[in-house]
């Protein structure tokens, strides 16, 4: 069975959930090869092995944990040359389609951004795509070379499997071109205790409805245990960080459960939030174009409906 290269999402070491999405998704395609670009390898094989991986490549060179994207383009070029993968799955985030690119370009290959589903089909590896910023869900394949897909996180159950991975430490050094730049320092953002937006399974966003007030915003979310989520106008109005900012040019979400409490459902909002599973609005103005993609819509004012909920939330809780 042809090996399938999953690049591993992490921080250090520490493994991000869709690590394991793209472990499920690769056992479906043939045997998962992990691919670890950085330290942590040896707490992460664990892990690896639990969601499918057969196999870990480990290339922990300083160089290539320092210095972006590049490096890790040219570590999978090398191993699709050495193994010639079924595919190579990456995560659809920034970093992951950044990295996807230069692999494309490198091994001459096809590349599928946002994929929420692939599966084996009966002429190569087809999947399921969100296309123009979420207004379309298209059937692609890739058709030169390895296909190279970037899954969205949160898009597939994740599912643990019996096997048990080995290590393989690969030899890749690493050109200087590709150590053009160099991540000098980085700071960890504030600690809030809640999930991690794009891997969040609810999402709480907040928009220009809220007037500046997060708080019930806030508050309904940590209800849920959900991540907050803004819109650009609750951005650039200096009320929510842009790192919480979802849409088109923000982050791009794929929750369980969306709630959007004050945002009137901008093309540019959705495209960062439509292909989650149940939508939720909150807003006063019936007219508001959300109305047009959500599950369920309440229309009312968010500082009344949003407590009203939390508080009914925290006592089926207990
Ligand atoms: P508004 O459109 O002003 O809507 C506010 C809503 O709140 C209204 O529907 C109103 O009825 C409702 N409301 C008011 N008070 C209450 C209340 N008390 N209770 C309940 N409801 C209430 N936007 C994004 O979000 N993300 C992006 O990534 C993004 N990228 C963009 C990129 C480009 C190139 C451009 C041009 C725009 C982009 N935008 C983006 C902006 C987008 O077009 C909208 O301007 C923005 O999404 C509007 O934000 P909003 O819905 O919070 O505000």
């Amino acid at each position: 069975m042809a090996e399938v290269l999953v690049l591993t999402d992490h921080n250090g070491g520490r493994l991000r959930k869709s690590t394991a999405e793209l472990l499920t998704i690769a056992r479906r395609l043939g045997e998962p090869s992990a691919v670890h670009v950085g330290p942590g390898a040896d707490a992460a094989q664990k892990t690896l092995a639990k969601y499918g991986a057969h196999k870990v490549y480990v290339v922990d060179d300083p160089d290539a944990a320092s210095f972006l994207v590049a490096p890790q383009a040219e570590i999978l070029a090398a191993l699709v040359e050495k193994v010639s993968p079924a595919a190579v799955l990456v995560p659809s985030n920034a970093a992951g389609k950044e990295i996807a690119a230069r692999l494309a370009i490198k091994t001459g290959s096809g590349l599928i951004t946002d994929a929420v589903d692939v599966r084996a089909g009966d002429d190569g590896i087809e999947t399921t795509q969100s296309v123009f910023a979420g207004s379309y869900t298209v059937t692609a394949k890739v058709t030169t070379g390895t296909p190279i897909i970037c899954l969205k996180p949160n898009s597939v159950g994740i599912e643990a499997a019996p096997e048990a991975g080995t290590v393989e430490a690969v030899d890749i050094t690493v050109s200087d071109a590709a150590k053009a730049a160099k991540v000098t320092d980085s700071q960890p953002k504030k600690a809030t205790g809640r999930p991690e937006l794009t891997e969040a399974a609810i999402v709480v966003s907040g928009g220009r409805g809220t007037g500046g007030d997060f708080g019930p915003v806030e508050e309904f979310a940590d209800s849920l245990g959900a991540a907050v989520g803004a819109s650009r106008a609750a951005v650039d109005a200096g009320w929510y960080p842009h790192s919480n900012q979802v849409g088109q040019t923000g982050k791009q979400v794929s929750p369980q459960l969306y709630v959007a409490a004050g945002i009137s459902g901008a093309i540019q909002h959705r495209a960062g939030m439509q292909t989650s599973k149940t939508i939720v609005a909150v807003n006063k103005d019936e007219e508001a174009p959300i109305f047009e993609l959500v599950d369920f819509g309440v229309v009312g004012d968010l500082f009344q409906v949003l407590p009203q909920a939390t508080g009914e939330v925290r006592k089926r809780k207990g």
